[in-house]
């Protein structure tokens, strides 16, 4: 065994998470090698062992804790070439610690850049590791990029046109045990589902095994149509329960003025007619919204404050509101969305400890008056929905709104 695969495995909610970055090429590296586990805490590295010295690892990263594991692998194993890919190497592209001189960094680990081919089979794969419990959430690709394109603070917008993935995969390939004991969560990866794949691909999902669908989603008029007639389908096709998709939109800022300025391209109406949709068919979603704007003012602050008391009669108890920091983004190259959309100047840089190393995001810095209004429209999120933010997001959020 001198080839390994590498993946890492979490928690998300009460499934234990599968970072399956292989199973687009499973077959391809069932013949090469063999696939590893590793359990891991989401912001934890350490010196884990591996069972190879010599030879090659290949590994998927997801978080950037992930990167600096393969970065300590690497340092513990002069022997071992280390290639990394995934959608976690961006953060080290953003100029964090240089990697040892045996780890090649690749922008993903597709068949082209591992195999030097085409891939020859579609079909998705995963071999389960042992012991990990009846819930499991996994991951499969439908498109890597948007079809919108424009959110001004958005790396997607600096993404070519034409991809290798920019192209609806067919849920056909998405090969999941036929008689499996496990109950499994699917998070279909995109940056947001598009209207085709709604209409034809969301009816024919499994779902005897399977207890939930995940995706990002753009709550634009082309999308609510579209899920209008594909939720009817679903629900006509299981009676009256509730049906087992969860989604994920981006709001960012519900008034017409920031919507416009962030050319977002959906209008708070959009977002309600969303919300009401969602609600009659019992799907879960979340709501994110985006702080840390330097150009509001009182009638931004007004409208949310109408928004957020339409939406919470609306919505009840299947939705989660999360808020985001207008922050240095990870898909953003070279400017921080806050440069961008805010003009806003860069300042103080927040950090925490991932081992050896430090994940570290600039803020920008806001007027008093800015902070204020920030704060207004964050009280009114909290509330009305006890909005759900990570420690890191809240300490990045305090470090921005805080009193000098
Ligand atoms: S924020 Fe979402 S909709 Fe906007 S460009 Fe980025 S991925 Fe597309």
């Amino acid at each position: 065994m001198d080839k390994l695969f590498v993946q890492f495995m979490g928690r998300i909610e009460e499934a234990k998470l599968l970072s399956n970055g292989f199973s687009h090429v499973y077959k391809e590296c069932k013949n090469a090698g063999d696939f590893y586990w590793v359990d891991f805490k989401k912001d934890g590295v350490e010196e884990a062992a591996l069972p190879i010295t010599k030879g090659t690892i290949y590994v998927s990263t997801f978080f950037p804790s992930h990167v600096f594991q393969a970065f300590l692998w690497a340092e513990s194993y002069p022997d071992l070439k280390v290639v990394v890919g995934g959608p976690a190497v961006k953060y080290h592209l953003r100029g964090y610690p240089s990697p040892p001189k045996n780890v090649i960094i690749k922008s993903g680990l597709a068949e082209k850049e591992i195999f030097n081919k085409e891939r020859e089979n579609k079909d998705w794969g995963i071999e389960v590791p042992e012991g990990i419990g009846e819930k499991i959430c996994v991951s499969f690709v439908i498109n890597r990029q948007c079809y919108w394109k424009k959110c001004l603070y958005c790396g997607e917008r600096y993404k070519g046109r034409k991809g290798e993935y920019n192209f609806d995969n067919s849920v056909a390939y998405l090969k999941l045990p036929e008689n499996s004991r496990k109950r499994w969560r699917v998070w279909l990866s995109t940056p947001c589902i598009r209207r085709n794949f709604l209409v034809n691909e969301l009816p024919k999902l499994r779902r005897d095994i399977v207890y939930n669908y995940t995706a990002f989603m753009r709550a634009d008029k082309a999308v609510i149509n579209a899920l209008k007639v594909s939720l009817k389908q679903c629900s006509e096709e299981i009676g009256d329960k509730s049906l087992p998709f969860t989604f994920f939109v981006g709001v960012e800022f519900p008034s017409e003025r920031m919507l416009k300025i962030i050319q977002k391209g959906i209008t708070s109406d959009n977002v309600l007619k969303l919300a009401e949709l969602l609600t009659f068919y019992k799907c879960d979603f979340h709501f994110s919204f985006i702080l840390g704007w330097n150009i509001l003012t009182r009638t931004d602050v007004k409208e949310v404050r109408k928004f957020a008391e339409k939406l919470k009669r609306i919505a009840r108890e299947k939705l989660v509101v999360h808020i985001n920091p207008l922050v240095y983004g990870p898909l953003a190259p070279f400017k921080t969305r806050a440069m961008i959309v805010n003009k806003s100047k860069i300042g103080v840089v927040v950090g925490y400890e991932l081992g050896p190393y430090k994940y570290l995001t600039r803020i920008p810095i806001l007027s008093k008056e800015q902070r204020e209004l920030n704060r207004e429209v964050r009280d009114i999120y909290v509330e009305n929905f006890e909005p759900w933010t990570s420690k890191r997001r809240q300490s990045i959020l305090e470090a921005m709104l805080g009193d000098e």
